[in-house]
């Protein structure tokens, strides 16, 4: 039996000011697996990940989540976005961590985690303390709880977020090069947290220029380039032996 993917693209395009951006992606993640998505920037890697997050609409293709289409439907053969009520409801399903952390400059750590719980899931303010402070935890924040994010470091702020990110229980975490804004010396904390969720079963996509993570993390590797997808391979085959030009190019310009 082939197991169902936990969120999947088919055939996703998107258009800004006329200029195609996503010609037509199909991606799709199993449960427990981890996708490392690289590519030139420009590419469409972020776009595509916020259409999987449902912060925007895409002009064509389908978003599936654990079976269920989710985003729009089909009405007399004509695609009708969801009402900003039900994006909402869907969107928990999904974890999103971006480049820059986005953390409320004036809530403690343990306030940030814990805002998503109280205000979007409705849960007590004592329960979602416990389970932030739990979160923290397991990103090895425990002593950091009280803190603002102005006393923390990039690396710091950015377990935190994606502490706020995991506390939703979400379905799959999506990471939009969540290293890319830190300083060298604080990339591996942020790293290392990724890999101890990976190796819990965690299902994700990684958007990142860590060739080392992807290829030490990820059970598959994908190349973005212009708005489609390259090549999509094993880590081993895809940086050993990648089948596309395109792909050699790409790696010659990283490693
Ligand atoms: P990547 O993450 O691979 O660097 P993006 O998905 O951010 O690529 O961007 C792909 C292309 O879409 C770029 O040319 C970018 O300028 C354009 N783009 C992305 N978001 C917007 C937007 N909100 N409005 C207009 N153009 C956008
Ligand atoms: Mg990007």
């Amino acid at each position: 039996m082939t197991q169902e993917p936990v969120i999947q693209v088919r055939n996703l395009h998107k258009t800004y000011n006329g200029i195609d951006v996503l010609k037509g992606v199909n991606f799709e993640v199993d449960k427990g697996q981890v996708k490392a998505v690289l590519g030139p920037s420009g590419s469409g890697k972020s776009t595509m990940l916020r259409l999987m997050a449902l912060l925007e609409p895409a002009d064509a293709g389908e978003l599936i989540l654990k079976g269920r289409r989710v985003g729009a439907r089909e009405e007399r053969g004509r695609t009708v976005h969801l009402p900003e009520r039900q994006l909402a409801v869907q969107r928990r399903e999904v974890g999103m961590v971006f480049q820059r952390f986005n953390l409320f400059p004036h809530l403690t750590a343990a306030r940030n985690v814990m805002l998503g719980l109280t205000s979007v899931q409705g849960v007590s303010h004592h329960e979602a303390r416990e389970r932030s402070l739990a979160m923290l935890e397991r990103v090895g924040l425990a002593e950091r709880a009280e803190h603002y994010p102005s006393e923390l470091s990039g690396g710091q702020q950015q377990r935190v977020a994606i502490a706020r990110a995991l506390v939703m229980n979400p379905s799959v975490m999506l990471f939009d090069e969540p290293t890319s804004a830190l300083d060298p010396e604080l990339v591996g904390e942020v790293l290392d947290v990724m890999e101890s969720l990976a190796e819990s079963g965690m299902t994700m996509i990684v958007v990142t220029h860590e060739v080392r993570f992807a290829r030490r993390v990820a059970d598959e590797v994908t190349l973005f380039d212009g708005g489609v997808i390259v090549e999509q391979a094993a880590p081993e085959e895809f940086f050993t032996s990648p089948q596309h030009e395109r792909t050699r190019r790409f790696l010659s310009h990283v490693h």
